[in-house]
C-alpha cells in the first residue's frame, strides 16, 4: 500500500474532496455503531469521487463506498482503509423523466417527484438513506420498489462511466447488478415517472409516513429491517403449510413471521435489543456494540434455522469486517 500520508495528499489535492482521518463512523450510522475510519473522503462531484476512487484502487489500501449509513453494521474496530462517499445530489426533470444524483436523499426525490405531481415513488416517503443505496439494495416499501421507475443507472466503473437500463441492472428484490459488483458504484439515475396530482400524492405520501413513524421512531438508532423477507415460492413445501395465509404480502413470507415464532421480540444483546413490537427490527438503546449486534444476529439465525430449517438473509451491510 502507498504511504497513508501520501494518499492523504493525493486524496486533499482533489478539488471538492474532504479527507479527515480517523474519525469514528458510529457518527455516520444510524445504528450508532462502528469505530475508526483511517481515511474517510466525500466528495461532491463526478469527477471528484472519480478521482478519489480511483486513488484508493491505486492505493493498494481496502475501500468500501458508503451512503447515509442507515442500513450499516459497521464494525467497533472501524474500517482499515479509506470510507468513500459520493455526495453530490442535484435532482432535475424533463417533463416525467427525474435524474437525480446518487448522493441526493431519497426523501429529497420523493418530494420533488409529488412537488412536480409525478407519480411513482411516494409510497417510498420515509426511507431512509441516499439515491445511489437505494439502487444498489433496490429499496422499495407499500408495494412498490425503486426499480419500477428506473430508466437508466449511470454508474462508475473504475474510471469509466458506464449506463445500465433497468433490465441490465438485474433488479430482484432488494437485489442489484451492484450489489454483486461493488466496485461498481453509482452517480445517478433516470426515473421514468407519470404525472398525476401532486396533492393527491402528497396524501398517500402522509399516510404512509404515520404509519412509518409509528413502526421506526425519527431518533430510533436501528437500520429498519434486519433481515430480507422471505420469498414464499423459493421455500421447501413443509415450511409454505406452516405459514398463515394472513401474514403472506406480496408473494413474501416476512422474516418477522419466523422471528415471532422463535421467540425473538425483546431478546436482548449487551446495548442492543429486539423490539418488543416488532420481531424483524434491532435496535440500538444506548451503549451497544456491533460484537452486540453480530451475536443477535447470529442467535435469531440460529433459532430460525433449528425450528423451520430456514437460513434467514441479512438485509443489512457489512462494513470493516472480514471481505468488506
Ligand atoms: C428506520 C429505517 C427504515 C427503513 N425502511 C426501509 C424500507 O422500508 N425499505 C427499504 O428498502 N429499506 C429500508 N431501510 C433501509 C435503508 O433505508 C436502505 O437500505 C437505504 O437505501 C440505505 O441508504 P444509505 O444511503 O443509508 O446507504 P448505506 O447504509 O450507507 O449503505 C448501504 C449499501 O449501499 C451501498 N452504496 C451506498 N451508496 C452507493 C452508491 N452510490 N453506489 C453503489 N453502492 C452504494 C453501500 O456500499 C452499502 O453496501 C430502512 C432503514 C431505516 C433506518
Amino acid at each position: 500500500m502507498t504511504a497513508r500520508t501520501e494518499i492523504v495528499d493525493q486524496l486533499a489535492d482533489i478539488p471538492n474532496v474532504s479527507v479527515f482521518q480517523g474519525i469514528l463512523l458510529s457518527d455516520r450510522t444510524r445504528f450508532g455503531i462502528g469505530g475508526p475510519a483511517e481515511l474517510y473522503v466525500e466528495a461532491s462531484s463526478e469527477p471528484a469521487f472519480s478521482a478519489a476512487l480511483q486513488v484508493a484502487q491505486s492505493s493498494g489500501a481496502n475501500f468500501s463506498v458508503i451512503g447515509s449509513g442507515t442500513n450499516l453494521i459497521v464494525s467497533d474496530e472501524g474500517f482499515d482503509g479509506i470510507v468513500l462517499r459520493f455526495t453530490a445530489r442535484e435532482i432535475s426533470s424533463a417533463e416525467a423523466l427525474v435524474r437525480a444524483e446518487a448522493g441526493a436523499e431519497l426523501q429529497a426525490l420523493v418530494d420533488y417527484s409529488i412537488d412536480h405531481g409525478l407519480r411513482g415513488l411516494e409510497t417510498m416517503t420515509g426511507i431512509p438513506g441516499s439515491v445511489g443505496a437505494a439502487i444498489y439494495g433496490n429499496a422499495g416499501a407499500y408495494g412498490h420498489s425503486i426499480d419500477q421507475r428506473v430508466e437508466r443507472v449511470r454508474f462508475l466503473d473504475r474510471s469509466a462511466i458506464r449506463s445500465f437500463s433497468a433490465a441490465e441492472c438485474q433488479f430482484r428484490y432488494r437485489e442489484s447488478v451492484f450489489k454483486k459488483r461493488k466496485d461498481w458504484i453509482v452517480l445517478s439515475v433516470d426515473l421514468r415517472m407519470t404525472p398525476a396530482p401532486a396533492a393527491e400524492l402528497r396524501q398517500t405520501a402522509d399516510e404512509i409516513l404515520k404509519l412509518r413513524l409509528a413502526k421506526y421512531p425519527a431518533a430510533m438508532k436501528c437500520a429498519g429491517s434486519i433481515f430480507k423477507n422471505l420469498i414464499l415460492a423459493e421455500l421447501p413445501e413443509h415450511v409454505r403449510r406452516q405459514i398463515p395465509e394472513n401474514v403472506i404480502r406480496e408473494g413474501k413470507a416476512p422474516s418477522a413471521y419466523f422471528l415471532e415464532q422463535a421467540g425473538a421480540k425483546g431478546m436482548r444483546s449487551g446495548g442492543v435489543r429486539v423490539a418488543d413490537y416488532h420481531a424483524n427490527l434491532i435496535y440500538n438503546q444506548g451503549g451497544g456494540t456491533a460484537r452486540d449486534l453480530c451475536a443477535l444476529i447470529d442467535e435469531l439465525k440460529e433459532r430460525v434455522r433449528a425450528r423451520f430449517g430456514l437460513e434467514l438473509e441479512e438485509e443489512v451491510q457489512y462494513v470493516g469486517f472480514c471481505a468488506t
